[in-house]
């Protein structure tokens, strides 16, 4: 089933189109010092060739903003084009005109409401801000992040609650000044100049409920593009389900241009896991294909033995080694689907669903795994040499399905 998208304004991010009909696109975020050069700029190219899009460095004080030029001219040399995008918190109006080659060199500033000063008597530090995305051309994302929510503005709307004659709880009120924190924010950015179609705005909160309720608020109330994520998502598989429970709700009312999943990694984990999360949720929706779904079963006491498990590891794992090269000339070849099966129970059905599908042999079946190719029964195999064998139809599958691409796309 297509999902529709809700309508939004389209922005321009150096060449990555964010809105509208426009696929929807993964952001992830560095978590070097940004003054450390040679770290960010690895990590970034690192998380470039995961699939990330967009990524963000943060920019907090005098020397993460010295560096940024460096870092960008780096990605550049080592042909890298992802944007980078300038995280900016309390000191942005002084780092952006204080380092204009930074303000240059980023293709987006992230500006967040709740730490500069609009809204009160002198707002001119939001201003300053905008006016250096205006006049450096560049587009400006406001995120909103209820742990640094303006908290004058929820003042005034819990007297305004209070008012009321039957007053909204206090999570209706919360939700409310979100909201109205980005819409406000975005409609002062206009006035002094920006363009509609250079704001993307995001409401970041750290609850499922409370995150899909803010943006179903926020996509009622403006056609901005909305950058979708739950802040502080937290460890390992607390983090990727509450990051999927939300999204994948709001994704599949059409809510959402572009996202991220926060993860908190292990000390030594892998910074890239939160892209992988990120393209596999929208792999998972249908929204869009990176690389091909593979359909395993999770194996029963019908596969006692680890025969099954490391076929199917084998199997996946090709595919992961053969994706960069295919992708880059087979149209479509992401969209396959592959279905490696543990037993006759549900393997010959889920592989006849598949493009192409191998349905193992189970405890105290034959060894023998036939083979399905669109549908059809192809050939039945045995012996030793199975996953070979699979591999090598495999192949000859993806050289007969898609089309060569006319101009190899160069892998990022
Ligand atoms: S397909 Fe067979 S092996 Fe796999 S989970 Fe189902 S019954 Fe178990």
């Amino acid at each position: 089933m297509a999902i529709r998208r809700q309508p939004t304004a389209v922005c321009d991010v150096d060449g990555i189109h964010i809105g509208g009909s426009n696929p929807i696109a993964v952001q992830s975020m560095t978590n070097t010092d940004t003054a450390d050069t040679a770290a960010t700029v690895n990590q970034t190219l690192a998380l470039a060739q995961a699939g990330s899009e967009l990524v963000r460095v943060t920019v907090n004080h005098d020397k993460a903003a010295a560096a940024v030029p460096r870092i960008v001219k780096t990605l550049r040399d080592f042909g890298c084009s992802v944007p980078v995008i300038g995280d900016f918190h309390y000191n942005g109006h002084l780092l952006l005109r204080k380092y204009p080659e930074c303000a240059r060199a980023l293709a987006k500033y992230r500006i967040n409401p709740g730490n500069v000063n609009i809204g009160k008597k002198h707002d001119d530090n939001f201003r300053t801000m905008i006016e250096a995305a205006i006049e450096h051309g560049k587009p400006v994302r406001i995120g909103v992040n209820w742990g640094s929510l303006d908290q004058q503005l929820l003042t005034s709307q819990m007297d305004l609650n209070a008012q009321r004659a039957q007053p909204w709880t206090a999570a209706e009120v919360m939700y409310e000044t979100i909201v109205l924190s980005a819409v406000r924010s975005a409609e002062a950015a206009e006035t002094y100049g920006l363009g509609h179609d250079r704001i993307v705005l995001s409401a970041k909160v750290s609850n499922v409920q409370d995150l899909i309720a803010v943006y179903r608020a926020l996509a009622k109330r403006c056609d901005y593009p909305l950058h979708l994520g739950l802040t502080e998502a937290g460890m390992g598989n607390k983090g990727v389900i509450a990051s999927t429970a939300a999204m994948a709700v709001l994704m599949q009312e059409g809510i959402g241009d572009t996202i991220r999943v926060s993860l908190t990694p292990q000390p030594d984990g892998d910074r890239c896991e939160e892209v992988e999360v990120a393209k596999q949720m929208l792999q998972s929706l249908e929204i869009r294909h990176f690389t091909p779904q593979v359909t395993a079963c999770p194996g029963c006491g019908r596969t006692t033995s680890t025969f099954f498990q490391e076929m199917a590891e084998e199997i996946q794992a090709y595919l992961r080694a053969q994706m960069p090269s295919w992708k880059g000339h087979y149209e479509g070849v992401e969209t396959m689907s592959v279905a490696v099966m543990g037993c006759v129970v549900n393997g010959p059905g889920e592989s006849k669903h598949a493009d192409i599908g191998i349905s193992l042999p189970g405890n105290f079946e034959e060894p023998v795994a036939p083979v399905y190719m669109d549908g059809q029964l192809l050939k039945t195999l045995r012996g030793d040499r199975i996953v070979a064998e699979f591999i090598d139809i495999l192949n000859g599958y993806v050289a007969n399905r898609y089309e060569p691409k006319q101009d190899p796309a160069t892998v990022q």
